[in-house]
């Protein structure tokens, strides 16, 4: 399809979209629009970001909605604040030539009362994020009774924080005859559970991933010792002089440790995780854009709102367990017709996990060498010579001043000259590489997979250090590990801060939570209700026990909804979670 205007989406939404300078319709939007426009069946869609899905549900959505009704419509579920307000910015962007069309997006970490007043106003179209969602029913505020449109976008990340009961709770106030349509990064078993419990005879779709195997992204993968990581990492940074890409860490603790040393190391790095205000998200993502910042040190969900075509590279500092999650990260670079490169750094136990990748995806990895000092060095001279024959000269701004220079300059020779300039530039790499070692391991090597890389996991691992909070809601307020969790990820609007061991007790109960983020989530969770109990959310005088902790995400949680009640300390549970957690890290 090479136009708007062969589908059926009516002038005044055709005018806005063209005033944003959409031309074609995007691969997913040629598929879902007609579909959406025409018929009432449930859609399955596996697309990611950037892909344009926002427009393929939300154009036919706004042209679907009946103007003359208050009431909600269509309903959009999704995981964070921030994809929240995106969705919402984009739909009200599409549908501003449309009188009497309202969209509202409500979301938790916020103060309630705008939301509702908002809803009192009548909104056609909802964006939420799930607890809120929740919350806003049970008050009564949000009425579901006429929708006949449910998104869940983002389905996987949704899951993957915690929101099933909260999805299965929100989905059973919805009407039986209603179109729902799931929009998906990945495709997991999860996922697929959700689609036979609620969507009849669906029709799939996919976004074709664009880069997925294409040509124009080379991936690699350099192997060296876990200890090694960040410092292949500068070497990366330091042979693309020009790099401009992200760097993808697993938790938001390992996400600020390596933009601050990057910072500190004098790259021109920043971080994006969900410790930051969206304030300060949206200033570091500017930033980004704009590429006065070439590196970005950022989790999964924190990079979910950020679109930016030219990426030259992604970098893997950590694979993520879930091959589609590399193929996701990797997508993002080589977009529209540029060249990009994906890098997985790994260290020798990993093997696996990049043929599981080149298996599932029909991607083929190249194994690179570990650039060397002088590798570095070289790289670097030539960039610098270049920029020096490149450089243009302002001649008359610089005239005054050059009679004095070549006075100064004058003892030394054209070759000495050259040496001084290049060094005065140069000196911090030299110095730097002149003793490098080799970090290459190779795959036969044991690496750090023996006795001592048990040791230093193990000593990793102890640094997290947790607080133990305390909690006014418990299990006779149909509160269980698997909610909690999905609380907290809603009030952190993340889902990567680790969470250690839960106690539900019947009215009351206790939770660890990374130091670092207890501080946000006592703010966020605090005066929030949930189930009707105004929330109490404090530090909780008992210490917590050491040792078992684990990340807010799903593998985990299973385990947790397992358990009702009672508690994880004890001998067995924190060995099988110690066990999982040293799989997967
Ligand atoms: P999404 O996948 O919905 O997050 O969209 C990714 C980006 O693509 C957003 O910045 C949209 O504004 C933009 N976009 C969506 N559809 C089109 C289109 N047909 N042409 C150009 N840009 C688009």
């Amino acid at each position: 399809m090479d136009s708007f205007s062969e589908t059926d989406l009516e002038d005044k939404i055709l005018d806005a979209i063209k005033s944003m300078g959409f031309e074609k319709p995007t691969p997913i939007q040629a598929k879902a629009i007609p579909h959406l426009l025409a018929s009432d069946r449930d859609m399955i869609a596996s697309a990611q970001t950037g892909t344009g899905k926002t427009a393929a549900f939300g154009l036919p959505s706004i042209q679907l909605t009946n103007i003359e009704d208050k009431s909600t419509q269509t309903l959009v579920l999704c995981p964070t604040r921030e994809l929240c307000l995106q969705i919402t910015k984009d739909i009200t962007n599409y549908s501003k030539n449309i009188k009497g069309l309202s969209t509202v997006a409500v979301y938790g970490g916020a103060s309630i009362e705008p939301q509702m007043k908002a809803l009192k106003r009548g909104a056609q179209i909802v964006v939420a994020t799930p607890g809120r969602a929740k919350d806003l029913i049970r008050r009564k505020k949000l009425l579901l009774g006429n929708v006949v449109r449910v998104v869940l976008d983002e389905a996987d990340e949704m899951l993957s924080m915690g929101f099933k009961e909260d999805l299965d709770a929100i989905l059973s106030e919805t009407q039986k005859k209603k179109q729902t349509l799931l929009f998906s990064a990945t495709m997991s078993k999860e996922i697929l559970t959700i689609t036979k419990k609620y969507m009849q005879d669906p029709i799939e779709i996919s976004a074709a991933r664009v880069n997925q195997g294409a040509d124009n992204v080379k991936h690699f993968y350099y192997m060296v010792q876990a200890k090694d990581r960040y410092e292949l990492l500068k070497r990366i940074a330091d042979i693309n002089p020009n790099i401009y890409g992200i760097v993808f860490c697993r938790t938001r603790r390992e996400t600020k440790e390596i933009a601050n040393k990057l910072m500190q190391d004098s790259y021109n790095a920043d971080a994006l995780h969900g410790d930051l205000s969206q304030a300060q998200r949206d200033e570091v993502m500017g930033r980004f854009r704009k590429r006065q910042l070439q590196i970005l040190v950022a989790t999964d969900v924190a990079a979910r709102g950020l679109d930016v075509n030219d990426l030259t590279h992604i970098i893997n500092f950590n694979l993520p367990d879930d091959s589609e999650i590399y193929i996701h990260r990797s997508g993002r670079t080589g977009r529209a017709g540029k060249s990009g490169i994906s890098i997985a750094i790994v260290h020798t136990r990993e093997t696996r996990k990049i043929k599981e990748i080149e298996k599932k995806s029909g991607i083929v990895f190249s194994k690179a060498s570990v650039p060397s000092g002088k590798d570095i060095c070289t790289k670097q001279l030539y960039a610098l010579i270049d920029k020096i024959e490149k450089v243009k000269v302002d001649e008359i701004q610089i005239e005054p001043f050059l009679p004095t220079i070549y006075e100064k300059l004058d003892w030394l020779s054209r070759e000495e000259l050259i040496k001084h300039f290049v060094s005065a530039e140069f000196n911090r790499f030299l110095s730097y590489y002149k003793y490098s070692r080799d970090i290459n391991v190779s795959e036969n090597q044991k690496g750090e997979s023996g006795k001592r890389g048990e040791k230093r996991r193990r000593e990793d691992k102890g640094k997290a250090s947790h607080s133990r909070l305390f909690i006014n809601v418990g299990s006779k307020n149909n509160l269980n590990p698997a909610r909690l969790i999905g609380l907290i990820n809603e009030g952190l609007d993340s889902g990567d801060a680790d969470i250690g061991k839960i106690d539900i007790m019947k009215t009351f109960s206790f939770f660890e939570i990374e130091d670092a983020s207890e501080a946000q989530l006592i703010k966020a969770l605090k005066g929030q209700t949930f189930e009707g109990v105004s929330l109490v959310i404090e530090p909780s005088k008992e210490k917590p026990a050491s040792g078992s902790f684990s990340k807010g995400k799903s593998s985990k949680r299973r385990d947790h909804s397992k358990k009702k009640e009672g508690r994880w300390g004890d001998k067995n549970r924190r060995h099988e979670n110690r066990g999982r957690r040293n799989r997967k890290s």
